[in-house]
């Protein structure tokens, strides 16, 4: 057990599934056509291509079909990330006249890096504070939604704490101003119930590494009345709306991850907040001065925040892996300053807290024995580094 790694970074990526893997496999050497092609060795490889945006449709409970049957909402992309730069594109070159997008303080930078870059070309971007449990404040978002906003793009769940947002009342708020609005789901997908449909959501991103395909895949979900101006342009793969030839082996791949997902959802659901309530149950229990960063009552059943008071996040991880144990720190060491991430600063989690921060994040291929390893090894790991902490000696001066 020492030796074989213990993956509980699974917001970060996933391991591709062997069903997945097994899926995707005949299209590298075997079914290598181009589905624009005339031949049908080419043309077979389409069929397929639409039988993969079906069956993400169905995880998203994107009911529409064209006359052909096919689901035309569903646009492949090549990650999470161009399809959230994709939806806030086409929303301010289809509303021109609008300029002002709202957001969360949380957002991945996926959304915060495209907006920034739009606020220097003279968008008003605004971020609605999130409380000290990552909730939106509802009412701010209320207030400032206006008949200049273009889009209102609020995530789903978030990454660090897994705190799940209201999604169904902030799209009503942006359609009550005449808005558009998107939602990053990367983190959502495959871990709770999506439906585009009941939450009338006008953009939607997932991406496919997050839930057991590869990298290198995502999806934008265009409701089908909305007016879609492409980001990247070229030949006429996606219907227009996706220039580029398709990477056919991973949209293979991503349709059978969300077959998967959708079948096992509820079942999975359980069995993964039962993991999680284990380690958290033990970590309490057996380490003092640690909180649970997020809203408890109300997160991915995958997702554990947990801050270790008084020492750095980046030594749990080095000793963590030592010992092959891999999760992710709440702190953003771009600078060398370990500044604590944007997430937990936008929730006030006080410096020493902050700093202390670590995410596990489950998935269907982690073990109860697994979580009973890791929750052996930190209470030393903590106890040591305190031992050396000017923080933790001084903690009540
Ligand atoms: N949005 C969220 C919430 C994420 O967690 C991530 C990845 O961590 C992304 C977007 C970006 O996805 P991708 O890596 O596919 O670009």
């Amino acid at each position: 057990m020492e030796n074989k790694v213990i993956y509980f970074d699974n917001n970060a990526t996933t391991q591709v599934l062997p069903e997945v893997f097994e899926a995707m496999a005949p299209y590298f050497c075997e079914r290598y056509g181009n589905p624009s092609s005339i031949h049908r060795f080419g043309g077979s490889v389409a069929a397929d291509i639409e039988n993969a945006r079906c069956k993400v449709a169905e995880l998203l409970g994107a009911t529409a079909r064209d006359k052909d049957g096919i689901a035309t909402e569903i646009i492949f992309t090549s990650c999470g990330t161009e399809s959230d730069n994709a939806a806030i594109n086409s929303a301010i070159a289809t509303l021109p006249e609008r300029r002002k997008i709202v957001t969360s303080a949380v957002e991945h930078p996926g959304i915060l890096s495209c907006l920034k870059n739009w606020e220097r070309k003279g968008i008003e971007v605004v971020k609605i504070p999130v409380n000290h449990l990552g909730q939106l404040d509802m009412e701010c978002l209320k207030r400032e939604v206006d008949e200049n906003t273009c889009l209102v793009t609020i995530m789903w769940a978030n990454n660090e704490t897994g705190t799940i947002f209201p999604i169904k009342e902030c799209a009503a708020i942006a359609h009550s101003k005449g808005a558009l609005f998107h939602t990053d789901a990367v983190q959502a997908a495959g871990k709770i119930d999506i439906d585009v449909v009941d939450t009338d959501v006008d953009f939607l991103s997932i991406s496919g590494h997050k839930l057991h395909a590869p990298k290198g895949v995502g999806v934008l979900y265009v409701k089908r009345q909305i007016r879609f101006m492409p980001t990247i342009l070229g030949g006429h793969q996606e219907r227009l709306r996706r220039g580029g030839t398709e990477n056919v082996a991973s949209i293979i791949a991503l349709g059978k991850a969300c077959e998967l997902a959708k079948a096992n959802l509820a079942a999975e659901q359980l069995y993964l907040a039962s993991l999680r309530d284990h380690l958290e149950k033990r970590v309490s229990a057996e380490i003092p001065c640690i909180r649970i960063n997020g809203d408890l009552a109300n997160r991915l059943p995958n997702t554990s925040s947990i801050s270790f008071e008084y020492i750095e996040g980046e030594s749990i991880l080095m000793f963590l892996d030592m010992h092959n144990i891999c999760a992710s720190s709440g702190s953003a060491c771009t600078t060398g300053s370990l500044e604590p991430s944007h997430v937990l600063r936008a929730m006030d989690i006080p410096y020493t807290a902050a700093h202390g921060t670590i995410r596990f994040s489950l998935s269907r291929c982690n073990t109860m024995e697994e979580i009973d390893r890791v929750a052996d090894v930190l209470p030393p790991i903590i106890a040591r580094l305190r031992e050396i902490s000017p923080y933790w000696e001084n903690r009540d001066k």
